[in-house]
């Protein structure tokens, strides 16, 4: 286990996963029943932007730097913003903290709402366990992402949602991911279910989504943004996410939010965004 998400804290990838995740969780808020949201690659919680590992790739000053910048941003964006002006004491400028997800699911639950974070990582999941060592709404897990979807799912809520965020090391990561939504999917049929991927060779993406479309879900929705146009397929060129079983108009609000991102996060001229269903059954 090589990889520090600290080094890619704030990036575009993040802005992206964040941005629809507050989504998710808004919607999830409308409604007075409680939910619970599993956290199945929650890395360490905070993430300060002023350490050597994020000041020596700078990747945040290309993400939620940029973002902060703009002067008038989509309302769609607001859950996210908020979460990170939150953080940073609701200064506006240049951030010095960063939410993780964790930390950005928490920051919007109400008493009766869970949040069970789950972290392979030994130190991560002790920095994380520290973090919400007081609070009673968070259940912090050391733990296989891939087991806790069996330990954890179905909740005792029956209402919430899945983010799966893995890493992206090892070279089947895709096919994990997959089954992890096939997997997620059976135990807890209702649930909303997120789920992280990178760009780098665009035909992965596109294997991932053909796997999605076997594995049985109703619906299941593609967001996608490409910083430049995928020419080395070394690089990550950009990133996605599939929602399985997501609410209701997402898809006209990240169909309106994609350009605006698409605009602040390119890092060529070819840079695109897009939202597709990968199935929509009537
Ligand atoms: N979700 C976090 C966020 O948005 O702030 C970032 C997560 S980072 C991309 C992936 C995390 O997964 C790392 O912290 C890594 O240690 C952890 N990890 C790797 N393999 C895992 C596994 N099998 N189960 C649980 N966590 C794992």
């Amino acid at each position: 286990m090589n990889y520090r998400h600290i080094y890619h804290a704030g990036n575009f990838a993040d802005v992206v996963k964040h941005a629809v995740l507050a989504l998710l969780v808004e919607h999830l808020l409308r409604k007075d029943t409680p939910f619970r949201v599993l956290d199945t690659h929650a890395g360490l919680g905070v993430y300060d932007l002023t350490a050597n590992e994020a000041e020596r790739t700078g990747e945040f000053r290309d993400g939620i730097g940029r973002l902060l910048a703009e002067p008038d941003p989509p309302a769609a964006l607001a859950p996210y913003l908020r979460a990170v002006a939150l953080l940073n004491g609701g200064t506006g400028g240049s951030p010095r903290l960063y939410p993780g997800s964790p930390w950005l699911v928490r920051s919007m639950l109400r008493d009766r709402d869970r949040l069970v974070a789950v972290e392979l990582h030994p130190e991560d999941a002790a920095t994380l366990a520290a973090t919400f060592r007081h609070d009673r709404g968070v259940g912090v897990h050391q733990a296989d992402a891939w087991q806790a979807l069996k330990a954890f799912l179905p909740p005792p809520e029956r209402r919430g949602l899945v983010l799966m965020d893995p890493p992206f090391e090892a070279r089947d990561e895709f096919e994990r991911l997959a089954d992890g939504l096939a997997r997620a999917h059976r135990r807890f049929a209702t649930g909303i279910l997120a789920a992280w991927y990178p760009i780098k060779d665009p035909e992965q993406a596109a294997t991932l989504h053909r796997a999605v479309q076997g594995i049985g879900v109703a619906r299941a929705l593609a967001v996608e943004l490409l910083v430049r146009s995928p020419v080395d397929r070394f690089r990550l060129n950009g990133c996605g996410l599939v929602v399985v079983n997501p609410p209701w108009r997402l898809d006209e609000t990240l169909g309106e939010l994609m350009p605006f991102l698409t605009r602040v996060l390119a890092q060529d001229s070819l840079a695109s965004g897009r939202v597709h269903w990968l199935v929509q059954s009537l």
